[in-house]
């Protein structure tokens, strides 16, 4: 018998790519330059709290790496849980650059970054955190702390790569200057510089990965503490920018290979999120010329293929919302017959709209009903919104409705 199917799978992924040595670790931060190449490990993490993680060698699925670029959809999700979408879109676009990630990619017009998944983005985004007037320290505290939640676990920064990337940040340097000059950003550059590599080089391992990203996934609510980190909204919105421009110049083909919102880091991570799934991750060194991790792509190609898990892959509906209509003999009040509706299976919009039009094209051999939910698993916003509409419509019509929810599915 095998010890877990999902987890034998992700170590057969892992076997089958180990002999891929293509790419070269990044070396334009110098504590990067000397990572050790070889480790190579995934996590999978279900909106239930489920956490898979495998590693090719002993130690790769304990290793703790710098977050990098992998930081910007969180940071994004914290200031937008400080300000509104609004007020944090003038700041920074929502639109793909389809540039590398350290371009200075500014709206023609607006002046804004393109997108907070860029690094103009993201320094703009983290200057948003905790206030204009707040000292460095103080908005990196907030982001760790933000940080900490989303892995449920208490994480801290690695001051070595920190540094030796802050004495080589010339090109985010001057991305800064620039934005400053046109007052997207009020600190001084090195300030607003030290801060943005602070939040780059919080230290993570696979599975704090898939963790945050599962709770985005979950639409911000933690996948094991339960907790609500942000709101609903937020977590669409991360996820939709993630999904425009999180691979940066590659973003559209990756959207069409991979089809999963993603975002790379220079350490060499990536993070996917399949909304109401999963959250993924995946991490390996070496590098492409894009700056994404060449194996962890490789991983999120697996992954999307053999378990059909593209975004766009049009997966054929489960059992049909209407189990049965019958009639049963009932008493004098309904004069003899009584119609039962059986629901069945999850009800959201098409579920909803398949009950509508099934009940509609029925033939009621009473006017006394009774809506069974008791084979009903689920009931989404929307779906509930269509099963009281429907129940109501009923009432006015001068139907007597009768409604069975032994397990609560309805919320009120
Ligand atoms: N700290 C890195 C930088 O700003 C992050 C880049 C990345 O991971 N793509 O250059």
């Amino acid at each position: 018998m095998k010890d877990d199917i999902v987890a034998d799978y992700l170590r057969e992924i892992l076997i089958e790519l180990q002999d891929n040595s293509e790419g070269e670790v990044a070396d334009y931060i110098p504590q990067l330059a000397d990572a050790d190449p070889e480790p190579f490990s995934v996590a999978l993490c279900t909106t239930d709290g489920q956490i898979y993680a495998q590693g090719l060698n002993e130690g790769d699925v304990e290793l703790e790496f710098t977050i990098q670029s992998m930081s910007k959809p969180f940071a994004y999700a914290l200031a937008l849980k400080e300000h509104t979408l609004k007020k944090v879109a003038r700041f920074v676009g929502m639109e793909p650059s389809g540039e590398a990630f350290n371009e200075l990619s500014l709206d023609g017009e607006t002046k804004r970054p393109m997108n907070p998944m860029i690094n103009a983005g993201a320094i703009t985004v983290n200057q948003l955190i905790n206030g204009e007037e707040s000292p460095v320290e103080e908005r990196v505290e907030k982001i760790v702390e933000f940080f900490s939640e989303l892995a449920d676990r208490t994480l801290s920064i690695d001051m070595a790569t920190c540094n030796s990337e802050i004495e080589t940040s010339d090109r985010n340097m001057s991305l800064a200057h620039m934005l400053r000059s046109y007052d997207m950003i009020q600190d001084e550059s090195h300030d607003a510089v030290e801060s943005y590599i602070q939040q780059c080089s919080i230290k993570v391992t696979v599975s704090d990965l898939a963790m945050m990203a599962a709770t985005l996934a979950n639409g911000g609510e933690h996948p094991v503490t339960g907790k609500q980190v942000c709101s609903k909204r937020v977590a669409l919105q991360v996820q939709a920018v993630m999904a425009s421009a999180g691979m940066y110049d590659g973003a559209g083909r990756w959207m069409a290979s991979v089809g999963i919102p993603a975002k790379s880091g220079v350490s060499g991570g990536i993070i996917g999120t399949l909304p109401g799934r999963l959250g993924i991750a995946a991490f390996s060194p070496k590098l492409d010329s894009s700056g994404n991790s060449v194996r962890a792509c490789r991983v999120f190609e697996h992954l999307s293929r053999d378990m059909g898990l593209h975004l766009m892959a049009a997966e054929k509906r489960g059992r049909v919302a209407v189990r049965n209509i019958s009639t049963v003999e009932g008493s004098a009040a309904d004069k003899g017959i009584k119609t039962i509706i059986r629901l069945q299976g999850d009800i959201d919009f098409n579920a909803g709209e398949k009950i509508w039009r099934t009940i509609r094209e029925h033939e009621f051999a009473s006017k006394s009903v009774l809506v069974d939910l008791d084979k009903v698993d689920e009931v989404n916003d929307v779906g509930e919104r269509m099963l009281r509409e429907l129940y109501e419509h009923f009432e006015a019509d001068g139907y007597q409705m009768e409604l069975v929810d032994s397990d609560g599915v309805l919320s009120r």
